[in-house]
């Protein structure tokens, strides 16, 4: 989802029990879903875990993997940090009643190896365009940059945050040992996206509506609109 910025930081939490679980993962573990980073050339040095995940990107019901009852108790906190965060915007204010209650449509456990890129991207398709994309930082033990459109960081374990996954974005691994972040995909049912707000006021957004704009490769210019 596109907003005015790159980064915002949504909260903190504990790292301990969240880490144990992570910890717990065999490398067998981190090798049995191959197809993330042998579809995605820009994802080749990193290795996933699904927890909430469907291969078709869709937008609602998404299938829950039997991993996810082992990661449940030590993600809630940060989980419900995040769904707090923005339950309590207007947006989800003003379309609870008529579009129901916001979920969580992806969630993963993604390592980067040290040295790992992942090349410069933008996001694309209905549902990644239409939800808020979070990263929640578990192992990161030095730099690793995170570019997204004009701003670069190391976002440091602990800290919660929704990247602008419109813009163009890339990491680079420089810390000398692998990062490991929960990367979360947040739905507020309704929601409309920048272009669809702008270009068709009073629609709706859905795939058919949104398709233009949905799959162009580079940040819209919407928030220069604003005054
Ligand atoms: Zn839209
Ligand atoms: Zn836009």
């Amino acid at each position: 989802m596109n907003f005015k910025g790159f980064f915002r930081q949504l909260g903190e939490f504990d790292l301990e029990e969240p880490r144990r679980k992570i910890l717990e993962l065999t490398e067998e573990d981190w090798n049995s879903e191959a197809w993330r980073q042998k579809s995605y050339p820009v994802h080749q040095q990193t290795q996933t875990i699904s927890l909430i995940f469907d291969k078709d990107f869709r937008h609602d019901n998404p299938t829950v993997h039997p991993r996810f009852e082992h990661f449940k108790d030590a993600f809630t906190p940060f989980l419900q940090s995040t769904a707090d965060y923005f339950n309590q915007m207007p947006v989800a204010q003003e379309n609870r009643e008529a579009c129901g209650e916001g979920y969580f449509v992806r969630l993963i456990i993604v390592k980067l190896q040290d040295e790992g890129i992942v090349h410069p991207h933008g996001d694309g398709g209905f549902s990644l365009m239409h939800s808020h994309r979070i990263h929640v930082p578990m192992f990161v033990e030095g730099e690793v940059l995170f570019k997204v459109g004009a701003e670069c960081r190391t976002l440091q374990a602990g800290t919660i945050w929704e990247i602008n996954n419109k813009c163009l974005h890339a990491v680079k691994n420089v810390s000398g040992k692998p990062r490991i972040h929960v990367i979360a995909d947040w739905v507020i049912p309704g929601e409309r996206c920048c272009c669809g707000t702008r270009l068709r006021p009073g629609g709706e957004c859905s795939p058919e509506a949104c398709k233009a704009t949905d799959y162009q490769n580079q940040a819209c210019d919407c928030y220069q609109h604003q005054a």
